[in-house]
């Protein structure tokens, strides 16, 4: 297990998160939570995909926000995993990961067959 380059990987793409949800929406520092924000009413916001996801939520960004930040939330904990040593480890049944399940989704909590 090559836990530099998954750290890396993972490092990239919390960059990646915060700047989506900077966009997106705002942290709220009380919760530590982050909030949907307004869809901003100019033609910069005009991502096809995001409209269409986001097209019922009454004009916010709160399910494409939810949704990153659960992403991010991973990202952290994965990235703590690799501090604490545990990383790669299924978090249900204590097997290893394999190593190809890691590298499309280096967040990931479980092995295949514990994944929810
Ligand atoms: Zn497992």
């Amino acid at each position: 297990m090559n836990t530099t380059l998954m750290k890396e990987k993972l490092q990239t793409e919390k960059v990646t998160l915060e700047a989506e949800l900077a966009e997106h929406g705002r942290f709220n520092a009380e919760t530590g939570n982050w909030t949907g924000s307004a869809i901003a009413n100019s033609s910069e916001g005009a991502d096809v995909n995001v409209a269409a996801d986001t097209m019922e939520e009454l004009g916010t960004n709160s399910a494409i926000v939810e949704e990153l930040e659960a992403r991010y939330k991973n990202v952290l904990h994965a990235l703590q995993k690799i501090e604490e040593g545990s990383y790669g480890m299924c978090e249900v049944g204590g097997e290893e990961i394999s190593e190809e399940r890691l590298a499309a989704n280096p967040a990931a909590r479980t092995c295949v067959e514990h994944a929810a």
